[in-house]
């Protein structure tokens, strides 16, 4: 029998990559440093590049029931309240791209990728242990753990976040990087939502140096709320309460239906927005970094988990082919991965500028935004959600 693959970290990236390892027949020991195993988070939107690896995966019918699929993206100004866009979703991506965009609650996916890891006989997922380094041999891998074990696999997979520990050890000791922006996110039931359109749709809402967005998820009985603002004491809180008093306070110029859209919660957690240096080596002998672990981005594109998701079919794809060579297997992955993840964090990173733009250039952009045609703008991201997946 061959060794298992170990991967770190029992997120999104870490339970897709042993889901589409065992696909290849390959064994997997996810190790999980939080003691019990679940996501944090409100809302996560899956484009179709996102939903063709779900569907590989054979997860996809588990979560059909519990997404929503927005007819569109409306965008608008949110001082105004005028609407300057609507991009097409829907029936019109489905199409276009062969599968849908869909938005969820993350819990629900990773419960579904969760599920599926627990009954798959390849794969065991141990909580409570943080891997914190690893040594290469010809023959293998061995793992440190902060427990003081040593565990020994083929390959040892780093899906271990944005806040990585591995990456830290064995790439690049630079630590995270303050953004000054943070996310407040929150879940509201559809009927405390003001908005009718919401149920069907997307709504994004553009101001200086801050932008809303919000969608249906679980089947369309709530709505997910994520607020992005400038917080220069941002630090590095994750998921922690924020109360509809401070939420009352940010000074946000928004018009009084979105200002009511931000009343309709009180349950706001915050997250502030951190980054890493890009990297241009994802492996080490027989680690690869996978998902946030490799190319942290700013969630302005919406595709840091679907990244992950591309990332772990393409890297069990590669392992699978390497048969017993599987540090070439890694290569070939990361120089499969590179180049796209790359171009998708800066477009991210461009998308965050355009949104908070301010004075004239916003003046410009919004002018634009209303003669362009929708379809034409998401024609633009052709080369991202029409991404095709390899098949073994
Ligand atoms: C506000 C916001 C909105 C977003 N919206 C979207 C969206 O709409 N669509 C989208 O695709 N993406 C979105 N993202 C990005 C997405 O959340 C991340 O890219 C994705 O969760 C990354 O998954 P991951 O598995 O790489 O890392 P994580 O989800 O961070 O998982 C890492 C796991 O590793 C564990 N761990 C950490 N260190 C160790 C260790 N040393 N040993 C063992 N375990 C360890 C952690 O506890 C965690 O469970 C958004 C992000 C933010 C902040």
């Amino acid at each position: 029998m061959p060794q298992p693959i170990l991967i770190a970290g029992a997120g999104i990236g870490g339970l897709a990559s042993a889901l589409a390892l065992a696909k290849h027949g390959r064994s997997c020991r996810i190790f999980e440093r939080r003691a019990t195993v679940a996501e944090d988070g409100a809302g996560i939107q899956i484009s179709p590049n996102g939903v063709k690896v779900l569907r590989a995966l054979g997860v996809a019918d588990d979560i059909a029931a519990r997404v929503g699929t927005p007819d569109a993206i409306l965008v608008h100004d949110a001082k105004t309240g005028t609407r300057l866009q609507s991009l097409p979703l829907g029936h019109w991506i489905n199409q276009r791209h062969g599968a849908p965009y869909w938005v969820a609650h993350r819990a629900d996916l990773h419960a579904v990728l969760y599920d599926r890891a627990r009954r798959s006989p390849e794969i065991s997922i141990e909580t409570g242990v943080t891997l914190l380094s690893a040594l290469t041999t010809d023959e293998q891998v061995s793992v440190i753990s902060s427990n003081g074990l040593a565990y020994t696999g083929a390959a040892l997979i780093a899906a271990d976040g944005v806040r990585s520990t591995l990456r830290a050890r064995h790439f690049d000791a630079s630590p995270v990087r303050a953004t000054g922006l943070s996310a407040a996110r929150a879940v509201i039931p559809m009927r405390d939502f003001p908005l009718a359109w919401a149920q069907r749709n997307t709504g994004v809402w553009m101001m200086p140096s801050a932008h809303i967005v919000h969608y249906p998820v679980r089947g369309g009985t709530d709505i997910a709320m994520v607020v992005i603002f400038p917080d220069p004491t941002g630090g590095d809180s994750w998921s922690e309460p924020f109360s509809a008093d401070q939420m009352d306070a940010l000074p946000l110029p928004v018009c009084r239906e979105l200002r009511d859209c931000l009343r309709a919660s009180t349950q706001w957690r915050r997250w502030s927005l951190v980054t890493r240096n890009p990297l241009d080596t994802w492996v080490h002998g027989r680690t690869a970094l996978l998902g946030d672990a490799a190319h942290a981005m700013l969630p302005f594109l919406a595709q840091g988990a679907v990244m992950a998701l591309e990332d772990a079919w393409t890297l069990a794809a590669c392992i699978g082919a390497s048969k017993a060579h599987i540090p070439e297997g890694l290569v070939s992955y990361q120089s499969q991965r590179l180049a796209r993840s790359a171009r998708v964090v800066k477009t991210a990173a461009r998308n965050g500028q355009i949104y908070h733009l301010s004075g004239l250039a916003a003046t410009a952009r919004n002018a634009s935004l209303r003669w362009l045609s929708g379809a034409r703008v998401m024609a633009a991201y052709d080369w991202l959600y029409g991404h095709e997946i390899a098949h073994p």
